[in-house]
This record gives C-alpha cells, sequence and structure tokens, in this order.
C-alpha cells in the first residue's frame, strides 16, 4: 500500500534502538525524510547512517536528551518545521508505590508526559498553517490497564493520554491528526530490563522470566519493532485522515477487555 507521504517531513524521538527505531525506518521506508534523535552520539549517528543507506531518504541525527529544554531546543532547531512528529522517550523506572517522592513523579511526568506536550506545542501549529500533519505518542499498555510496579508510568502516561484527547479534536479541523499507540511487551532493550527484574524478583532465570511472560500473551510471543513502526507509519499516512484521538493497543491480545 503507498502511503502517500513520500517527501514529508518527520522527527522521531528516541530512536537509536527499539520501537522508535521501528517508527523510523517504516517511516524511512515510506519515503519520509527524518530527523531522528536519541542520547548516545554514536548510536544515533550510526542509526541515521543506517536507515539512510537502506530507504534512500534523508536522516539527520540529533544527539540530545528530548527529556530537557535545552535537548528539545536542540532538536527543534534541526527539525525547522515538521509534517509528522513521533513522541518517544525512554520510561520511568519500576519500584514500589510507598516509595515514590515528588521528585521521582517530576521525573517521570517531564519524560513520558511534559516533553511530547512541548514538542506537540512547538510544531503542530505549523502543520495545522499547512493543513496537514500526524502526530503519534508511543505511550503504554498501562494506559489501559496499570502495571502494578510502573506506577510512575502509569500516572505520566495517562497523563498524556488526557492531554491528546482534548487536544486532537482541536485540530483535526485543520487537517493534522493525533494518536498514540500503547505498546504491550515488544522485544526491545527495555522488555529486556524487565525480563531482568522479573528474573531477579522471582529467583528465575531469564529465559525462564521471558518464557512466563510470554505465556501471559495471547500471541504466545513478543511483538516487534517492524510490528510497531508498521501501525506507526499506517498513523502518519494518507489513509488516517480520520482516525483522531485514538488509543491504538498493540498488545498481542494481552489486556483482556472487550472494547
Ligand atoms: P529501548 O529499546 O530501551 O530504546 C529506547 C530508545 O530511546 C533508545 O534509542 C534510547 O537511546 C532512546 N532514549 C531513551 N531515553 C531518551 C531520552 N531521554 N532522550 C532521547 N532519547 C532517549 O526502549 P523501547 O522498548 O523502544 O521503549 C520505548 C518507550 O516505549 C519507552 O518509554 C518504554 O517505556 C515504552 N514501552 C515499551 C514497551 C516494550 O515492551 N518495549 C512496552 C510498553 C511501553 P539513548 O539511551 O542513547 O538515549
Amino acid at each position: 500500500m503507498d502511503l502517500g507521504i513520500r517527501g514529508k517531513r518527520g522527527l522521531v524521538c528516541a530512536a537509536s534502538k527499539g520501537l522508535g527505531r521501528g517508527c523510523a525506518e517504516a517511516l524511512a521506508a515510506a519515503g519520509v525524510d527524518l530527523v531522528i534523535n536519541s542520547r548516545t552520539e554514536a548510536d544515533i549517528t550510526a542509526a541515521a547512517e543506517e536507515i539512510a543507506a537502506r530507504h534512500g531518504v534523508s536522516v539527520t541525527p540529533v544527539a540530545a536528551d528530548i527529556t530537557t529544554e535545552d535537548g528539545r531546543a536542540k532538536v527543534l532547531a534541526a527539525v525547522g518545521q515538521a509534517d509528522i512528529l513521533v513522541n518517544n522517550a525512554g520510561g520511568p523506572p519500576p519500584g514500589d508505590w510507598r516509595a515514590w517522592s515528588r521528585e521521582d513523579f517530576i521525573r517521570a511526568l517531564d519524560a513520558n508526559m511534559l516533553s511530547a506536550v512541548a514538542l506537540m506545542q512547538a510544531l503542530v501549529p505549523g502543520m495545522m498553517e499547512r493543513g496537514w500533519g500526524r502526530v503519534v505518542n508511543i505511550t503504554s499498555q498501562s494506559v489501559r490497564a496499570p502495571i502494578p510496579a510502573l506506577g510512575l508510568s502509569n500516572t505520566a502516561r495517562t497523563g498524556l493520554t488526557g492531554f491528546v484527547a482534548g487536544m486532537s479534536r482541536q485540530v483535526a479541523g485543520s487537517g493534522v491528526c493525533v494518536n498514540n499507540i500503547l505498546p504491550g511487551i515488544h522485544a526491545t532493550d527495555r522488555a529486556d530490563s524487565l525480563d531482568r527484574g522479573v528474573s531477579q524478583q522471582q529467583g528465575i532465570d531469564i529465559d525462564e522470566a521471558r518464557r512466563r511472560r510470554q505465556a501471559t500473551i495471547p500471541t504466545g510471543s513478543y511483538g516487534t519493532a517492524e510490528d510497531f513502526g508498521a501501525t506507526c507509519a499506517f498513523l502518519c499516512s494518507q489513509h488516517a485522515r480520520f482516525i483522531i484521538g485514538q488509543n491504538i493497543l498493540l498488545d498481542g491480545g494481552a489486556t483482556n477487555m472487550t472494547i
């Protein structure tokens, strides 16, 4: 299917690996010129070179922490204007609800809510003026069904979801579609680190921890960055014109619910 976005300009945050990388690859395959970001200079530079070589589009790497104002300023200076924005950042650490301080919550809100809000505030007005835009926020399955140890993530991502629910309907009339994708467990470094946490907590080896987590998913396996990127690229396509303010759950059926 032709996604109809060849020649558009996109920003994908936190994209040297994992889900962000999957989104960058799929957008590049659809012909989108990209600015991609992550903190580690060598990784983001290598990712940009690989994506550009594979798909024949322009890919500019920006090494910066997207959860800081300075980092976002550096990224925005490289982007100028964008037609497509994919918001992403590392997730907060697991823990116990009794232990989290105000500072822990502020860090999580900065990383997983307010960074995305700030980038939308910076880039969506230009999309509205030009009459076309797409925004995808990477949130989490935990927005639908809270994950007990990830209370910081549950909290911050639900805040972002509330913001998007209202804002997406205010910009849709200008041709801008804003949606969220909610990953369940995908085979990335983040999933490995959560597997390691389960392995330590339950005193089992990492393969057993992974097997137990996979058994909670109706598909019997983790998702991949490629699955995830394909959905993101579709939401950024011409075909997604009528999809507004939705929360697309990609979890292999793991969240047990009717609608
Ligand atoms: P990942 O494999 O660990 O990759 C994270 C990427 O983000 C890397 O490129 C990393 O590079 C970059 N990054 C991290 N913090 C950053 C920051 N502050 N500024 C800029 N770049 C940053 O993680 P993932 O699995 O793709 O997860 C992406 C998001 O989805 C996370 O918020 C995660 O919590 C959420 N999620 C993931 C899953 C899953 O199963 N994978 C499930 C639910 C939710 P640098 O370290 O070099 O910056």
